[in-house]
C-alpha cells in the first residue's frame, strides 16, 4: 500500500477578508445505532462489556449522528469540517471502514444524497471546488469520505497524523485506508509560534488570519483532536466535533467509555465549558449527539 505523505501548513491560509464571517451548514451524512454505554461511561463490572453492546438490549441502543460541516467563506471559498461516511461504506463497509469500523458502525442507515459531497452540491458548491478540509480528527467515521473531494487540501494536526498513521493504529479506530495517497495533506502545529490564545482556548490557530476561522486545540478524545470555532455574523458556532461527544459531556458532566488521554480529555472540556459559560449566544454542536442534532437550522449565516 503506498502511504499518504504529509507537509507542514503556512498558517495563515491564503484567502483573508478582514471581518468576514461565514456560512454554516450543518451536514447529517449516515446514522448508526450504538450502546449508550460507548457514550455515557456507566458504573459496575459490567460497564465494559456495555460499552461494546455486549448484553445490551436491540431498545436500548441510540441513534448516533455521522456528520460533516460545510463552511462557505467570502474570499477563501469552500472549506469542509470533517467528511462523515462515504457511500462505500453502505455497500462495502469493511472496506471503506476497516473491520473495526464496520463492527462499530451497526445499524447504518444512510442514503446515497447524504454523503457530504451530495449534499455540497444540493447546496450549490461543486465538491470539486471544496478548497480545504479541516479534519477534527482521523476516526474513521470522521475520514470515511476524504476521497470524495479530489482538488482539496487535507488540514489536520500533527500529532493526530501521527497517531493515524502509526503501525497500531486501527486500534485506536483509524483507517489508513480511508487516508488515499493522491490527496493533498498538511499538517497544523499548535506549538508553532503562529499559534495563540483565545478566550479559554490556550491554543488556537487562525486559519485565514482574518478571524473567520479558527482551529483549537482540544485533545484527548484522540492524541491531535481540534475543533473548530466559526464566526457568523451575529454570533460564534463551535464545532466541537469528539471533544465532547454529546452537550451532556459538556454540561451534566457524563463521560464517553474510552479517551485516548484522561488528562488531555478533561483539559479539553473544561476550557469547552468555560467557552460555553462566557459564550451564551454561541452555537454549540457537539460530535454525535442526535438530539442536539436535530435541533440545528439546515443553515446558519
Ligand atoms: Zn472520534
Amino acid at each position: 500500500m503506498m502511504l499518504a505523505r504529509a507537509t507542514a501548513a503556512e498558517i495563515p491560509l491564503p484567502g483573508a477578508q478582514p471581518d468576514a464571517s461565514v456560512v454554516l451548514h450543518p451536514l447529517l451524512c449516515a446514522e448508526v445505532t450504538g450502546p449508550p454505554g460507548w457514550f455515557h461511561r456507566s458504573g459496575g463490572r459490567a460497564a465494559g462489556l456495555k460499552a461494546f453492546g455486549v448484553g445490551v438490549p436491540q431498545a436500548e441502543l441510540i441513534q448516533v449522528p455521522i456528520v460533516a460541516f460545510l463552511i462557505e467563506h467570502p474570499t477563501a471559498g469552500a472549506v469542509l469540517v470533517d467528511t462523515g461516511f462515504h457511500s462505500s461504506a453502505l455497500t462495502d463497509p469493511r472496506q471503506n471502514l476497516g473491520w473495526l469500523g464496520a463492527l462499530m458502525s451497526r445499524g447504518l442507515k444512510m442514503e446515497p444524497s447524504q454523503t457530504a459531497a451530495a449534499q455540497c452540491t444540493s447546496r450549490g458548491v461543486d465538491p470539486q471546488e471544496v478548497r480545504f478540509i479541516v479534519m477534527t480528527h482521523l476516526h474513521f467515521d470522521h475520514a470515511s469520505a476524504l476521497v470524495d473531494f479530489p482538488a482539496a487540501t487535507v488540514l489536520v494536526s500533527e500529532l493526530e497524523w501521527q497517531a493515524a498513521n502509526a503501525r497500531t493504529s486501527t486500534f485506536g479506530g483509524y483507517c489508513k485506508a480511508q487516508l488515499d495517497p493522491g490527496l493533498s495533506y498538511k499538517t497544523v502545529d499548535f506549538g508553532s509560534a503562529a499559534a495563540c490564545r483565545r478566550g479559554p482556548f490556550e491554543r488556537t490557530l487562525d486559519l485565514f488570519g482574518d478571524g473567520s476561522i479558527a482551529l483549537v486545540d482540544t485533545p484527548g478524545h484522540s492524541a491531535g483532536h481540534m475543533s473548530v470555532i466559526a464566526r457568523l455574523a451575529e454570533r460564534e458556532a463551535l464545532l466541537a466535533g469528539d471533544a465532547i461527544y454529546t452537550m451532556a459531556t459538556l454540561r451534566d458532566g457524563e463521560r464517553p467509555w474510552r479517551v485516548q488521554n484522561e488528562a488531555r480529555f478533561e483539559k479539553s472540556v473544561q476550557a469547552l465549558r468555560a467557552y460555553d459559560e462566557q459564550n451564551p449566544q454561541s452555537l454549540i454542536i457537539p460530535g454525535h449527539d442526535m438530539a442536539a442534532w436535530k435541533e440545528l437550522d439546515p443553515i446558519y449565516s
